[in-house]
């Protein structure tokens, strides 16, 4: 038998119960898997011996002989026995390093937008980073580590998908959450040191930062390294001063000890390579040329091997929307911040917060030089409650109207310019025009931000308001869900590779 004939098979046979996805047929020896579509969910279909068969969770449909050899057919969950079996069989599966590939990371809260991110990938040279998710979110979906892989893993599956892609804990904090995603495989790791970033430097008097200074164990010595240096980026001239020296240590050295503790840790504990990202994108202030060059400088010096940078860059960078500021400022401070990171060398920048800001992509893409990477998620969400709109237009003014009444609560951990009063009122729209309401800032945000209370609402009786629903219209209308999604980041793609 081969691949066609299995699908005629199946198809003669099945097709009142299941669709098959025919590019996730694959076999191995005389084995075969693919995944199917029934009218409630989706099932791992396979096609094997007895000894095989037995080791994947599920239900017998049939035995049938073949070729004298009896195989049993079997409809498996997508669980994760299953797919760590699948993974064994086919290594493509798995998550893999990235290096300086320039890179795309496309989070995914809801769990089933994988194969929408791949076909928006096909055709680029961009590493995708398919599962992405921050300790936060996880917190906000319900979702941990392993669901956020095997979800992604499972995606790839049902399209087939034979290439790299990454995985990536975002926004780790903590040791403890390290040591999780290392033990569900995944590959990347962002690191974020803000808890030990100090930003009350400004506010402190001459005497108080002398004191502190004094304290740093190193300080005397790490200034011999710097003070007076200068070095030439781009004609311009960047010099440590003793006092912008001093307040860039005092603001950084916890942080970076920190870091190389994290670094310590996942060199000795993941056995094999990895990407590092460093974050410190969520401080307050904006991150001078300087502290850039120092931090990066301390990182090669304490030998942390890392791959990305995320940096707090210029500009207003508000979930789900647009770049807010002058673009052409952003491109010459940005420029200097390329340039630095080229002359050093060896790593990648990287751009949190990363939806939608499309006129902001050309730039970055073309002063690192492709060095870059990108994280984008909300607007993935963003899209499939847009197509709720479209499709169950009834859910979706439920979950506009409990979106308004949570939002006041859910913006506090967020910096947004969010106008409630601009949004156009839900009762003076059709059903038709619910789906314009994407386009507009304010309620782009609305939604964004609200989908932790949206995904986790239940009843009285504990039962899901929203998120059951939004899983089934999603299920139900899967080629609408695809299409919108997979359109929408091949924008940013796109903006990207040209
Ligand atoms: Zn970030």
């Amino acid at each position: 038998m081969n691949k066609q004939d299995i699908l005629q098979y199946f198809d003669k046979h099945y097709s009142d119960r299941y669709k098959v996805y025919s590019s996730s047929i694959k076999s191995e020896k005389d084995n075969y898997f693919f995944m199917a579509k029934g009218d409630k969910e989706k099932n791992l279909i396979i096609l094997a011996p007895l000894n095989l068969a037995n080791k994947f969770e599920g239900v017998n449909l049939e035995e049938k002989i073949v070729d004298e050899n009896k195989l049993i057919i079997k409809k498996c969950y997508l669980n994760h026995l299953n797919i760590s079996l699948l993974r064994e069989i086919f290594p493509h599966l798995n998550p893999s390093f990235c290096g300086l590939r320039p890179s795309f990371g496309t989070g995914d809260r809801l769990g089933i937008a994988t194969p929408a991110h791949l076909q928006a990938f096909q055709g680029k040279v961009i590493f995708p980073i398919l599962a992405q998710q921050s300790v936060r979110e996880m917190a906000r979906t319900e979702r941990n580590w392993q669901k956020v892989l095997d979800d992604a893993i499972w995606g790839c599956f049902e399209a087939g998908y034979e290439g790299p892609f990454g995985a990536d804990a975002d926004h780790v904090k903590e040791i403890k959450d390290l040591k999780d995603a290392v033990d569900c495989g995944y590959t990347m790791f962002t690191l974020d040191p803000s808890n030990f970033i100090r930003n009350d430097i400004e506010k402190l008097g001459k005497q108080e930062l002398d004191q502190l200074y004094n304290q740093i164990p190193d300080s005397k010595k790490i200034e011999g390294l710097y003070l007076s240096k200068s070095y030439k980026i781009k004609g311009q001239e960047l010099i440590f001063n003793e006092k912008s020296l001093k307040e860039i240590i005092l603001t950084y050295s916890e942080a970076i000890n920190h870091v190389v503790k994290c670094y310590e840790f996942l060199k000795d504990y993941k056995k094999c390579n990895f990407d590092l990202e460093i974050s410190v994108d969520e401080t307050p202030t904006v991150t001078s040329p300087l502290a850039h060059l120092f931090v990066v400088s301390e990182f090669k010096r304490r030998e942390v091997n890392f791959q990305n940078l995320a940096l707090h860059f210029l500009g207003d960078w508000q979930k789900g929307i647009e770049y807010k500021g002058d673009v052409k400022q952003f491109a010459r401070e940005f420029s200097l911040h390329a340039a630095l990171s080229k002359s050093i060398g060896g790593y990648k920048l990287s751009l949190h917060t990363g939806s939608d800001k499309f006129s902001v992509y050309p730039i970055f893409a073309r002063e690192t030089g492709g060095l870059c990477h990108i994280k984008t998620a909300g607007t993935s969400w963003l899209e499939e409650a847009k197509v709720v709109a479209m499709k169950d237009p009834a859910l979706y003014r439920e979950i506009h109207r409990f979106a308004l009444e949570n939002f006041k609560k859910d913006r506090a951990s967020y910096n947004l310019t969010t106008d409630l009063s601009r949004i156009p009122d839900l009762d003076k729209i059709s059903d038709g025009e619910l789906a314009s309401l994407f386009k507009q800032n304010d309620s782009r945000q609305l939604i964004h931000i609200t989908y932790g209370s949206i995904l986790m609402a239940k009843d009285n009786v504990g039962k899901y308001i929203f998120k059951d629903r939004i899983y089934k219209i999603l299920f139900d209308y899967e080629e609408d869900h695809y299409r919108e999604l997979s359109n929408h980041i091949r924008r940013h793609l796109e903006l990207l590779s040209n």
